[in-house]
């Protein structure tokens, strides 16, 4: 189901104050079997997968993986997937011809972070959703940013992006692990508020800004696959 703006500000003006999972079953209801959650099994992932375990197990969630995410990511996609008896998972990697042309050496991250994004997150995600007409993403309003004013629903090239936790409140977070007896991702507690790749992940400097840690010193905030073109 493809929808123009008018329709998702409707939307949005509709589930403004509608909970999470509100916004979820909406999604699903709209986009049938064309929508797939793009988790980066990071800190706050636990929330979103819990709510797909609630809802549907064989919902479609996809991990992009760059291959230079940390062991401990993987060790806790394994465990939340396990957790939640979730069935339809699938990790999606860099094109080979493109880290042969582009990142024969694994450096590219050194000389050129955008082009790293590009060719190890968004054209796999690109590809990837080519069958998909919607995808869930976990961005909140309170880690700041580009993402203070994101809506619920918003279009980004030519698909819909779900964002049900857009007006989660941050004070809201530890409460939702507690009570659903959510596990932490295994480096939340080593003061990595926000884990992305390994090389531009370090410990959030700020708790207020959890993704304080990502891209240190970096004019970039994001890895690309919220850029919008549209
Ligand atoms: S976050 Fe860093 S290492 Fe990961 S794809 Fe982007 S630039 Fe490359």
């Amino acid at each position: 189901m493809n929808l123009d703006q008018k329709e998702v500000e409707s939307l949005n003006r509709q589930f403004h104050k509608s909970s999470p999972l509100e916004i979820m079953k909406k999604s699903l209801n709209l986009f049938k079997n064309k929508i797939v959650y793009v988790s980066s099994f990071g800190t706050e992932s636990a929330m979103i997968l819990h709510m797909i375990s609630e809802i549907d197990k064989n919902f479609p969630i996809i991990l992009l993986n760059t291959n230079f995410l940390f062991s401990k990511t993987i060790d806790y996609k394994n465990e939340l997937i396990n957790i939640f008896k979730l069935n339809n998972f699938l990790e999606i990697f860099p094109d080979n011809a493109d880290l042969k042309k582009y990142d024969p050496k694994d450096n590219l991250w050194k000389r050129n972070v955008e082009k790293c994004c590009e060719i190890r997150k968004v054209q796999p995600l690109k590809k990837f959703l080519e069958n998909y007409d919607a995808w869930i993403s976990g961005r909140k309003a309170y880690q700041g940013g580009e993402r203070i004013d994101i809506n619920p629903f918003e279009i980004n090239n030519g698909k819909i992006v779900v964002n049900p936790l857009a007006n989660f409140e941050q004070k809201l977070v530890s409460e939702y692990f507690l009570n659903h007896n959510l596990p932490r991702h295994p480096l939340f507690n080593e003061g990595y508020l926000s884990v992305g790749c390994t090389h531009c992940t370090h410990k959030s400097s700020n708790k207020n800004n959890p993704r304080s840690g990502r891209w240190v010193n970096q004019i970039k905030t994001e890895c690309g696959i919220h850029y919008k073109n549209n």
